[in-house]
């Protein structure tokens, strides 16, 4: 006997939604693990509270889950678990090793039970990575970790300090003397610098510049890329930066290279820093953004650069939604 498992989400408490998505999720199950109906003992289905317009053992049984008995079960309320979740553990007479299916963002069921898992993005300025991390980190209810963050807060610490940051033996001094935090604060980010909350002040043009400069620094990236994979180390992340697929997480399960266009990407950050109230002259921010991307490509230690085994995607034509769509799906293939 094998067991195997499988979990979908709902979008809006309906019996067609939830027949839709039971039969979507059987379906999945066995073409992954070339089952036929009559190997098929019985299924289990528990779902979320939220849900109450049908059972999905119902939905199974209209789906053509004739011979086998069903069963559907409500699940406890868990602090931070999944909305409109429907999970199935089917009984089947085999003795493979299973694949178990999770579709539409449930793979991530519950906080305290569910697998640890890592996203990697990378990519250049602009290209999208930390608005898609942020969004595919509070869909799949994990951790998002801005690394970029981490650089330019020791970029705003030398910057403040009056230290070259070209020089790496005085970036090293000072940094050996400066408390760099991340904390999270209602699930957002907060990076602070000897205790003090610094995460809009290291958003400006001369900051990001400084950022680019002493991240090449080889004590400077071994400090923070520590830091990097003890957090990813601990908990399911979402990592956003440059070298994260190809050196703070070799081993991520899921990687990703986002590009876009120079014009885009320079748009893009011109109206992110207009809408902070900075003033932006356009071909400065340009020219500004090729120039990180270029000492960042460069660099000696971890450039910027796709791994070989990341998923491309050019963002320039794509919409939000489209490139979430996208990784989400190229993350349930690989699962
Ligand atoms: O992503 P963000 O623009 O905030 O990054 C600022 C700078 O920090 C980058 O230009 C890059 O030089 C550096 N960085 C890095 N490795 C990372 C993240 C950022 O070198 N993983």
């Amino acid at each position: 006997m094998t067991v195997i498992r499988g979990a979908t989400t709902i979008a809006e408490d309906t019996p067609e939604e939830i027949r839709a998505a039971v039969r979507e999720l059987l379906e999945q199950i066995e073409s992954r693990n070339s089952l036929k109906r009559d190997e098929v003992v019985s299924i289990v289905f528990s779902s979320t509270s939220d849900i109450h317009s049908f059972y999905p053992a119902k939905a199974a049984r209209e789906a053509g889950f004739e011979s086998c008995s069903l069963f559907s079960a409500q699940e406890p309320d868990i602090d931070g678990g999944l909305k409109l979740c429907i999970r199935a553990m089917l009984f089947v007479e085999k003795n493979e090793t299973p694949h178990h299916v999770y579709l539409r963002g449930a793979r991530v069921l519950r906080k305290d039970v569910a697998q640890k898992f890592n996203v990697a993005i990378d990519g250049p300025a602009g290209s999208g990575k930390s608005t898609i991390a942020k969004l595919l980190a509070h869909d799949y209810n994990i951790l998002y970790l801005d690394t970029g963050a981490m650089y330019r807060a020791c970029a705003l610490a030398a910057l403040r300090a009056g230290i070259d940051v070209s020089d790496e033996a005085q970036v090293c001094a000072l940094m050996r003397g400066i408390a760099l935090d991340i904390v999270y604060r209602d699930g957002v980010q907060h990076t602070l610098l000897d205790g003090e909350d610094v995460s809009e002040s290291i958003r400006s043009p001369e900051v990001s510049m400084a950022a680019s400069a002493v991240s090449k620094h080889v004590s400077v990236r071994m400090k923070m890329v520590e830091k990097q994979r003890e957090i990813a180390g601990k908990m399911s992340c979402v990592l956003d930066g440059r070298d994260i697929g190809t050196f703070v997480l070799p081993d991520a399960d899921f990687k990703f290279f986002l590009t876009a266009s120079a014009d885009v990407r320079a748009k893009r950050r011109a109206d992110e820093m207009a809408a902070k109230g900075y003033r932006v002259d356009f071909e400065a921010l340009k020219r500004e953004i090729a120039a990180r991307d270029e000492q960042d490509s460069t660099r000696e230690i971890a450039p910027l650069k796709q791994a070989d085994d990341a998923v491309l995607i050019d963002t320039s034509d794509m919409t939000i939604e489209e490139v979430l769509r996208t990784i989400k799906q190229k993350m349930q293939e690989k699962i």
